[in-house]
């Protein structure tokens, strides 16, 4: 074992060690002419090593990658652009293992009533693990697994805590990161659209348009943009404003209590100072 297995070792290094060069005089310079030659290098079936010179150069995810969560928000219904597909149903937070999304369902300013929206949307990125169930869940398609990960920087506090301003992009966006996907679940909820829209649109006695691969508003092959050498992105500064409060800060004072009648504003404020001190917590 030990004179045969070490040989039979060192011949698949030094194959791949050799296959190394091969491929780099294959490819020399033509590595970034063709997207093509980039994918394969990368790919399953190339020979030998391939260094990816980050963040000169980057990897292409695949279409399941995951990352963290963003909501998608509407970018096809002019009645309804750039609102959230999210109902504020909450299923997502109860499925959640860490617990890391805090959601404040909407009201109707007028009646004071719930309305399928939500007001505040907090997903705390450093507890996330990036498990996937909140979009796995979701029974409106409106949170998905982002392909971003380069979310790196110097605070811990604010910048980690993604609200809705943040976490929102538009379906089309969904669409070109993942598109297989992407059809598969426009396919199961009958059209590109929202499934209440969709709904309207059959109590209306409207069909929506069956979802194809052609009628995609976004075109798949923006993909491969993604595996194209980028320049190295300047690092970020250190904020040059007011110093974050640290982790273990004093409780917010209590909101003075509503009036009677008077609706309850949600204060973002005192929602992001919550969060911290549940971090600091664990
Ligand atoms: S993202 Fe989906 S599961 Fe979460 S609250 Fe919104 S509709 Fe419900
Ligand atoms: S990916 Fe997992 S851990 Fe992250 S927010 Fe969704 S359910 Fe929670």
């Amino acid at each position: 074992m030990y004179g045969k297995g070490i040989a039979k070792g060192l011949w698949v290094t030094f194959k791949h060690f050799f296959a190394t060069y091969v491929d780099d005089v294959r490819y020399a310079g033509r590595k970034y002419m063709r997207q093509e030659n980039f994918g394969v290098r990368q790919g399953l079936n190339t020979q030998g090593a391939f260094t990816v010179q980050y963040p000169d150069e980057k990897i292409a995810v695949p279409e399941r990658f995951r990352f963290v969560p963003f909501l998608v928000t509407e970018d096809q219904d002019a009645s309804r652009m750039g609102e959230d597909w999210c109902t504020s149903c909450g299923i997502c937070a109860k499925v959640c293992p860490p617990q890391c999304i805090w959601i404040v369902r909407g009201t109707n300013p007028e009646t004071g009533r719930p309305v399928p929206q939500p007001e505040a949307f907090f997903i705390d990125i450093d507890i996330c693990m990036n498990c996937g169930f909140c979009a796995e869940f979701c029974p409106f398609d409106a949170i998905k697994m982002d392909h971003d990960y380069e979310m790196a920087s110097y605070d811990r506090t604010r910048h980690h805590i993604h609200d809705k301003q943040k976490l929102s992009k538009p379906s089309s966006y969904w669409k070109s990161i993942a598109p297989t996907t992407a059809l598969e679940e426009a396919a199961a909820r009958g059209g590109w659209e929202h499934s209440d829209i969709i709904k309207s649109m059959k109590k209306a006695g409207q069909t929506p348009v069956p979802p194809t691969k052609e009628n995609m508003t976004f075109e798949p092959a923006k993909l491969v943009e993604v595996a194209q050498p980028v320049a190295v992105a300047a690092v970020e500064a250190p904020a040059a404003e007011a110093p974050a409060p640290k982790r273990a800060a004093a409780p917010a004072a209590p909101a003075a209590p509503a009036a009677a009648g008077e609706k309850k504003k949600f204060d973002k404020a005192a929602m992001l100072e919550k969060i911290r001190q549940r971090k600091s917590e664990k």
